[in-house]
């Protein structure tokens, strides 16, 4: 679906989007901030509110789960980006050296600081922003960075009410494969 405020003012969208439809620093929903499930929910209901009669007692109106999956070739929502950043961030700990020069250990600072002020999902970005603060980043080995990765993956995990995931085993979901 579009973007469900593209026929209304940034203002109005703000004041009529429901719960879980994130608001974009340019005042707009931001879809790399919002469930698929959500946005599609929101734009359904308000093509709805523009093209039908008013609602009758037989009608259904449309809920989260009525919506489907993202199509793979549309904008990522918050889950997809955020699987797939994972992906990359865990990969690149997985390839990161034992024993980095500095010339590495200065590139991961630097991929990190930037990363973390240019993620796409703003709420995220804070949210991780702040979790750099407070745990500062480890760049003196792979164990070391990996660790650091899956302890803040967790946080964010523990924020969204997800399973946490035992840290001994983050090589191998991301470097080795599983044992057994
Ligand atoms: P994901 O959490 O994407 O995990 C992918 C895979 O990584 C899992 O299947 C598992 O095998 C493995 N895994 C899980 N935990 C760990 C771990 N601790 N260490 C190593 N491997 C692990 N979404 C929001 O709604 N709100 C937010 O504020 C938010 N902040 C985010 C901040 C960042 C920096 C990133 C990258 C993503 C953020 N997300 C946020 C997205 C969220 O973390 C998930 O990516 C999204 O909900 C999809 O979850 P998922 O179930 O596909 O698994």
């Amino acid at each position: 679906p579009a973007d469900p405020s593209e026929n209304g003012s940034a203002e109005d969208s703000s004041k009529t989007l429901p719960k879980g439809v994130v608001i974009g620093k340019d005042g707009k929903p931001c879809r790399s901030c919002t469930s698929f499930a959500q946005w599609a929910a929101q734009a359904k209901s308000s093509l709805k509110a523009k093209t039908d009669s008013p609602i009758t007692a037989t009608q259904k109106t449309t809920t989260v789960s009525d919506v489907g999956t993202l199509p793979a070739d549309c904008p990522p929502d918050v889950e997809r980006l955020g699987n797939s950043t994972w992906t990359l961030l865990h990969t690149i700990a997985a390839t990161y050296p034992e024993k980095p020069t500095g010339m590495q250990k200065d590139d991961l600072r630097g991929f990190m600081a930037t990363f973390s002020r240019l993620y796409p999902c703003w709420v995220c970005a804070e949210d991780f922003q702040d979790y750099m603060k407070k745990d500062k980043l480890k760049v003196e080995g792979r164990k070391e960075f990996g660790n650091w990765l899956c302890e803040a993956h967790n946080e964010v995990n523990r924020k969204l009410g997800k399973k946490e995931f035992d840290c001994s085993k983050w090589e191998e979901r991301w470097r080795t494969g599983w044992k057994d």
